[in-house]
């Protein structure tokens, strides 16, 4: 995605009926790079962090969820219905593109760290809030994962109606898409996909975590990216941290992404640190260069510490605390920064 676009949906969600003058200061950090593994009394709970300037409203959002005294679990699923519900938003929820049938597929996850429970739903189609069906998913059923017609039917069976996902901007751009040559083949590129990942921490410093995305613009119907798959997009382990991705998932979900970078912190990283070695790890089995990758992580630590990096120039990420919300740049793990291929490789 270009930074313009970014932009514009960043100040489409700033429409959101949440107020960030509710919420305190809205500032937009001006560092290339930020390491945040504060101690914790420095840390400000509950406190929200998530992929893109996007995920601000939603951060917003959930913050104010659990200021009027709702659950973890409602601000996680809470806030990231408003990034799903944003129109705006090609690439989470309604609005988002299409697979190569001009139909909207979303994936979506949820993790509660006290009890190490998860859910999820992938390739759904019809459902505003599939985070809300991968949280019935994992409160109603024995299992983890739903996927296809098998989450819409079990959707609709527990009260969800369903809503026509596919906006008339975006049936013109999958009519321009199909008409175009590419058409052969999925088009990988930057302007096509993202992801809303989520972490939280309440004031007990317990973690939790949720994802959605309308994934892989494009894609072959039935794709599954990374967004959905516990470990992958999202992984929340509530001795350690909490990890989320947003970027081509297939280079995330080889590798068990955010399970990676937790696991950097259970090694001592601090969050920042745990991102940068996942990339690097990931780039040095890969036999994608870095610069193709297109992969970043967000990280949260039980001790509330948080920090990001991933191979897009220009990876921003939201976080929203009592004391504030604002956007960080993250860290862009190039080629230049750390040598080809992870500047690892034996
Ligand atoms: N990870 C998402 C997917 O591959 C897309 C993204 O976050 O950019 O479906």
């Amino acid at each position: 995605m270009t930074v313009n676009r970014r932009r514009f949906i960043q100040g489409s969600a700033g429409l959101s009926a949440i107020s960030a003058m509710s919420l305190g200061r809205a500032v937009e950090s001006s560092a290339t790079c930020v390491e945040m593994s504060l101690s914790a009394p420095q840390i400000e709970k509950p406190l929200f962090i998530a992929t893109w300037p996007f995920g601000k409203a939603s951060c917003e959002a959930a913050l104010q969820v659990t200021q009027q005294g709702g659950s973890m679990v409602d601000a996680i699923e809470q806030g990231i219905w408003v990034t799903e519900a944003d129109v705006k938003n090609a690439s989470v929820g309604i609005g988002g593109i299409p697979n190569a049938a001009g139909d909207v597929e979303l994936d979506a996850c949820i993790m509660t760290g006290p009890d190490h429970n998860a859910g999820s739903v992938g390739a759904i189609q019809d459902v505003l809030h599939p985070i809300s069906v991968a949280r019935m998913v994992m409160e109603k059923t024995p299992h983890v994962m739903l996927v296809g017609d098998g989450a819409q039917r079990f959707a609709f069976d527990n009260g969800v109606s369903p809503t026509d996902l596919l906006t008339a901007e975006q049936r013109k751009r999958w009519q321009a898409w199909q008409a175009a040559e590419s058409v052969k083949k999925p088009q990988i590129d930057e302007d096509h996909h993202d992801t809303i990942a989520m972490l939280g921490i309440d004031t007990k410093g317990d973690l939790y975590g949720g994802c959605s995305t309308s994934g892989w613009g494009y894609k072959i119907p039935g794709r599954i990216g990374d967004s959905p798959i516990i470990g992958s997009g999202l992984y929340v382990d509530n001795q350690v941290g909490a990890a989320g991705a947003t970027g081509l998932g297939e280079n995330v979900m080889r590798h068990c992404g955010s399970f990676l970078v937790v696991e950097m912190m259970r090694n001592g990283a601090t969050p920042t640190e745990a991102c940068e070695q996942a990339v690097r790890r990931i780039a040095e089995l890969d036999p994608k260069n870095l610069g193709n990758l297109d992969i970043n992580f967000i990280a949260l630590s039980k001790q509330g510490g948080f920090g990001a990096a991933g191979t897009s120039q220009g990876f921003r990420y939201s976080v929203a605390s009592p004391k504030e919300s604002r956007i960080v740049s993250a860290k862009a793990m190039t080629e230049k920064a750390i040598g080809p291929e992870g500047g690892n490789r034996k």
